[in-house]
Formats: C-alpha cells, sequence, structure tokens
C-alpha cells in the first residue's frame, strides 16, 4: 500500500505536464481545452492503473515527459476528423461503406463555386421570379435519357419512396417474387412500398414469373406494375422474367403505370468493358416505361442523389408531392450532379473525366503497371512475402454483382503479423487503408486508388510490414 501512495505522487499533476516543451509546442495547433482534456485524461488513467492491483505501470510512464508524449498523441487523435479519405484498395469500384463513387474534379469544382457564395438555386435569372431547383438537371436529363421530364431527389430511395407515394397511395402494386430486392441496410422493395402506403400483390415464384402472372393478378385496385433490378444478387439457372417492354403493353390494355427501379441505371451502354449487357436508361424510356429511377452515384458515378424520369404527367405529380419536398436535393450535390451529366454530353468527356468510367478500364488506370512498382518498392524491405496476382476488380455497390474486371493484386503473407492484425493496422494508418483477405493473403488492389494516393499507400505498407 505504502508503495503505492509514493507512485501515486510521483504521478505528474496536470500543471506539470502543462509546462512540459512538447505541449507548449501543441498549444499552436490544438484548442488549450483539447490539450488540457487530454492530459487530464492521460494522468486519470495512469491513476486508476496505479490503483488497481493487477495493472503493470512502468516508472517511466509516470515521468513528465512521457505523460506529455501520451496526451499529445491522445490529442492528435481526438482532433483528427471523424469522416476521413480512405484508400480503397478493395478492388469494389463502388463500395457503399467508402461512399460509393468519387467524383470528376470539374463536379468537385462546382461543389466549391456553389459552396463559397450564393446561386441562383431556386431562382429564374432572366425574370427575377422565383424557379425550382430540380429545373437545373430536368433538360440534361431529358437530353439524355429522351425522356419526357426528370426530377431528382436525396437518394434513389427516397426515389422510390416518393413515386410510389404520389401515384400509388391506397391501391394495390404488383411485383414479381424474383424482385422483392433487399438493399443493404433496411431498404426493402415491399417495406418502402407498404411505407408508400401501396399494397404489394406479389406474383410468380423467386426464379421464374410471367406475363400471364402479371395477367391474373390484375384487379379493380391495380394501379400500378413494378419492376426492380436485382441490384446485389442474381438468380441464376433457370429463371425467367419479364422484359418491361411486354409489360408496357400490358399496362396500356389496363390503363396502368410501369414503374422500373433500375437501381444503378447507366446513360449508355458498358458491356465494352466486359460488363454485362442491361438495357441503359434511354432503352429503358424507349421500351415505355412510364416511371425510371435510379442512383447518382452508382455506374453513372456522380454524388448520392435519386433521378427520377419519364411520363410528364407522373412527373408532375410526383414533383408536387409533399414527399419531394422532404427528400429534395442539397445545393451541393445539385452542383456535383449538374456537372457530372454534362460531361456525359460527350462519351468521350465522361470516360476521360468521369472517376468510375475510368476505372473500368485496366488500361487507363494502368492497375498493373502501378501494381509491378509496389512490389519492387515494398520486396526486400519487409517481413513478409510478397507475389503479384492475377486477381478481378468488382463494380459493386448494389450494381452487376456477378460482373468481373480483369486485374492484378498484390498479394501479402505478413511473417509474423495475422492477417487480421495487418488488415487492423493498415485500417488504423494516418490515411486508411482498406484491402481485402483471400485464401490465407492480404490483397492489395489498385483499381480504384488514384496515383496520388500511392505514395501514401507505400508508406503505410512499409510502415506496417517493416520488421520492428
Ligand atoms: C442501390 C439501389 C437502391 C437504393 O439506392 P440509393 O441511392 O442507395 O438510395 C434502390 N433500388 C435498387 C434496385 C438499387 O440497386
Amino acid at each position: 500500500m505504502k508503495q503505492i501512495q509514493e507512485r501515486l505522487r510521483a504521478l505528474p499533476g496536470v500543471d506539470r505536464v502543462l509546462q512540459d516543451d512538447l505541449i507548449v509546442k501543441l498549444a499552436g495547433d490544438f484548442p488549450q481545452t483539447l490539450i488540457t482534456e487530454a492530459i487530464q485524461q492521460v494522468v486519470d488513467d495512469l491513476r486508476q492503473q496505479l490503483l488497481d492491483q493487477d495493472a503493470k505501470v512502468a516508472d517511466e510512464q509516470l515521468q513528465t515527459e512521457n505523460v506529455a508524449a501520451a496526451a499529445a498523441e491522445l490529442c492528435r487523435r481526438s482532433a483528427r476528423p471523424s469522416l476521413r479519405p480512405v484508400i480503397n484498395a478493395t478492388g469494389t469500384l463502388l463500395h457503399t461503406n467508402l461512399g460509393r463513387a468519387p467524383l470528376a474534379e470539374q463536379a468537385l469544382q462546382a461543389i466549391c463555386d456553389t459552396a463559397r457564395g450564393y446561386s441562383n438555386l431556386e431562382l429564374t435569372l432572366e425574370s427575377g421570379k422565383r424557379g425550382h431547383r430540380f429545373d437545373h438537371v430536368e433538360a440534361l436529363l431529358c437530353r439524355l435519357t429522351g425522356a419526357e421530364a426528370a426530377l431528382v431527389v436525396n437518394n434513389n430511395a427516397g426515389a422510390v419512396l416518393l413515386a410510389l407515394t404520389a401515384l400509388g397511395k391506397g391501391r394495390e402494386a404488383i411485383v414479381s417474387r424474383g424482385e422483392l430486392v433487399e438493399i443493404g441496410g433496411a431498404f426493402r422493395i415491399p417495406d418502402v412500398m407498404e411505407a408508400g402506403g401501396l399494397r404489394l400483390k406479389e406474383v410468380g415464384s423467386t426464379n421464374r414469373t410471367h406475363l400471364r402472372d402479371y395477367q391474373n393478378a390484375i384487379s379493380e385496385e391495380t394501379v400500378m406494375l413494378v419492376k426492380a433490378h436485382t441490384s446485389n444478387y442474381r438468380i441464376v439457372g433457370f429463371t425467367s422474367d419479364v422484359p418491361a417492354k411486354e409489360l408496357v403493353s400490358l399496362a396500356r390494355e389496363h390503363n396502368l403505370i410501369v414503374l422500373e427501379d433500375l437501381g444503378s441505371g447507366m446513360l449508355f451502354d458498358l458491356s465494352g468493358y466486359g460488363l454485362p449487357q442491361e438495357p441503359t436508361v434511354t432503352e429503358t424510356v424507349e421500351a415505355g416505361v412510364d416511371v425510371i429511377t435510379f442512383s447518382g452515384d452508382k455506374l453513372l458515378g456522380g454524388p448520392q442523389a435519386g433521378i427520377i424520369v419519364g411520363n410528364k404527367d407522373l412527373l408532375a405529380k410526383i414533383k408536387h408531392h409533399p414527399l419531394a419536398r422532404a427528400l429534395r436535393i442539397d445545393k451541393l450535390t445539385l452542383a456535383a450532379l449538374e456537372t457530372t451529366l454534362r460531361l456525359y454530353l460527350d462519351r468521350k468527356d465522361a470516360i476521360r473525366n468521369v472517376p468510375l468510367l475510368r476505372m473500368l478500364d485496366a488500361e487507363a488506370t494502368g492497375s498493373e503497371k502501378r501494381c509491378k512498382k509496389l512490389l519492387k518498392s515494398l520486396q526486400g524491405k519487409v517481413a513478409a512475402q510478397l507475389e503479384m496476382i492475377a486477381d478481378f476488380a468488382r463494380v459493386g455497390g448494389g450494381a452487376m454483382p456477378l460482373a468481373e474486371l480483369a486485374d492484378h493484386s498484390l498479394a501479402i503473407k505478413p511473417d509474423t503479423l495475422s492477417l487480421e492484425q495487418l488488415a487492423y493496422r493498415l485500417r488504423t494508418c494516418p490515411t486508411p487503408v482498406m484491402g481485402r483477405l483471400q485464401d490465407e493473403r492480404f490483397l492489395i488492389n489498385l483499381r480504384a486508388v488514384r496515383d496520388d494516393q500511392m505514395v501514401d499507400l507505400t508508406a503505410s505498407l512499409l510502415d506496417v510490414l517493416m520488421e520492428k
């Protein structure tokens, strides 16, 4: 007991640590309250450990300069923003947990220009009268998709909810059992339909739904036929679904609306990159689908947004529904979306400037060459076996679950660290790195890593894997 008292007395007080050189130097970089709190925290923790019979505290830990060093580290950590850039070395281009699509430089510039001052967000400059924020992208979206009208909201889940509510509340919608999609989190098509006040009539079976299934289900109460893209799973084998065009003919006979949730939504065909052939937004408009929804931050490569295109009268109803106000898009997103859409006016511009489209092209990202270079920078300097292997990048993000983009990755087998330790240390680097575990190795794929991130990535790998 005597010894504990003695050691407690040796613990420096906050005032003494505040005078330490290291802490004095911190004052220019961090708020004083943060510094004082950090010291208090370190001192309190040490005191608690000293009182705890089982905890081991070394004498050096009690020295003022070491308490100061621990406090400085704590201070640096707590001053770091919670939302930070992460290097995406997973090979998944659209990773919802990592924020989906990176934006084009032009879109970033538009965000800055709009955020810095005022804008004509809801003002028609010619007349001086009130305008609407949707107006900035409606003509563009119509031009790019061939639709009569367009509307943008906060995200695609919101777009689906809004369209269903505005067009079908209190009525019944028919949807195939093969398309009752759950897209991570809490977004399930059936739940959204219920939240929108629609009754859901499920038809067909999980793997096969025919036109006659929809036909037999139509009643007095039916207002809509709903089609949803099965973005994050595929039912393969003995399957059949009804193409939009046939649903449209059936709907016309019965005076029903066809709504299709495309999920990702592409403005042009991407099968040239080895991706599966899927209907583009334009093809879906041409098929006669009345209301089409898709995301801004999936294959489009723009900011988070929900885009609705389609029939003018139906969209007018949607625009005037009170929920449209609740789900409205913010001005910064709108600036980025308009700029991204403008790049699509010329396909070459889009491919050159929209990062997501660039990443679909292995040649353009030079990921194999960069992988070789990374291997060379690490070889002989780290405690691990390294090898460049043939691998695949994936689109991910609830779009094209099975699509594989041929690529290469760096496979790492650490000598002493476990794979979980390696993954943890990379995630907790100053610039966190996310890779993936596969077949007892840690893989680093460079398809979604920017050139300017290579220095940080290399430094983090060296630091984490260096023999200590
Ligand atoms: C991703 C997706 C959604 C949700 O879109 P968010 O933009 O994330 O709200 C809805 N439906 C489908 C089919 C999707 O793939």
